[in-house]
């Protein structure tokens, strides 16, 4: 696997296999590589010919500092592990490479999708720089696809509006969430979590699996799953920043879990650390009532 800085080497690197009509994957992430990264990576190997990962802190998506600064890096493991994992190129450039002097320019997808949950919560400059950044990722490399991960849900769904909205020529997958053995999900701020913190992180996940619960077992009423999946999380003494029942595709609250799948989305503060996660209800129509 090959490490390429610039804008100029990234393509230069690309261009023999673009001009061979081999297809090119990228994975974008911020690094400090886990297992939910390395699916996306081992995804990336197995659908396309050329696998990019980019592996980029984006200062400008940081609503605090102190994350940003805290933010684990790792440059020699991340690389380590990503050519284990299949890729062909880490594309690992400098802040001033991406935000060069005088960058003036910012992608915005406004309204409910960026607004609301982790729009609401981390405020809206967050997504936006998300989508700055991934937009000139995508222009950067021009892949055929690019893989993110179902476990920061409304990320992956702003990106498909982005794309979608800017007629950009790429495909997005979305990779289920990985998870650690106990429900965990995977996340680079997992390694914060120290002693008591990391059994008490486990709180999002059992929400998430009591409200499949109660749906499993005929509940309807959206109020009544919430009030289960806030049970089990009171259980861990955590309280959600927010525990929401939203349509997966406009984030509009649904009043009912009713035939149609339903995204239940969790972010809390666990000792000093945030977590997010999610579930996608998808009651069957002959599940009891
Ligand atoms: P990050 O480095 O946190 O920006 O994440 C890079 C990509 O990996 C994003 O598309 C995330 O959604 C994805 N990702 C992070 N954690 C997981 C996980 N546990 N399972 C699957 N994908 C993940």
């Amino acid at each position: 696997m090959k490490t390429v800085r610039t804008v100029a080497d990234l393509r230069a690197a690309l261009q023999p296999p673009r001009r061979a009509g081999r297809t090119i994957g990228l994975v974008p992430t911020m690094g400090a590589l886990h297992d939910g990264h390395l699916e996306l990576i081992r995804r990336a190997r197995a659908g396309c010919d050329e696998v990019v990962v980019s592996l980029f802190v984006n200062p400008a998506q940081f609503n605090d500092p102190g994350d940003l600064d805290a933010y684990p890096r790792d440059e020699r493991r991340d690389a380590d592990l990503a050519a284990q994992a299949g890729a062909d190129l880490l594309f690992a450039p400098p802040v001033g490479e991406v935000y060069p002097p005088g960058f003036a320019t910012k992608v915005v997808v406004s309204g409910p999708l960026t607004e609301t949950l982790e729009g609401a919560h981390r405020g809206p400059e967050h997504f936006h720089g998300v989508t700055t950044v991934v937009t000139k990722l995508l222009c950067m490399c021009l892949p055929d696809v690019a893989f993110f991960g179902q476990k920061d849900a409304q990320q992956a769904l702003v990106v498909r509006r982005l794309v979608r909205d800017l007629d950009l020529p790429v495909h997005i997958e979305t990779v289920p969430t990985v998870r650690e053995d106990d429900g965990l999900a995977r996340s680079s701020r997992n390694v914060h979590l120290q002693g008591a913190d990391r059994d008490r992180a486990v709180a999002l996940s059992r929400a998430l699996r009591a409200a499949e619960g109660a749906v499993a077992a005929g509940e309807r009423d959206a109020a009544a799953v919430r009030e289960r999946a806030l049970a089990a999380m009171t259980h861990f003494d955590v309280e959600p920043e927010y525990l929401a029942l939203v349509d997966p595709e406009t984030l509009e609250p649904v009043a009912e879990v009713d035939g149609e799948p339903v995204l239940v989305a969790v972010a809390a503060h666990v000792g000093s650390t945030r977590l997010i996660d999610n579930t996608l209800l998808t009651p069957s129509p002959g599940a009891p009532r």
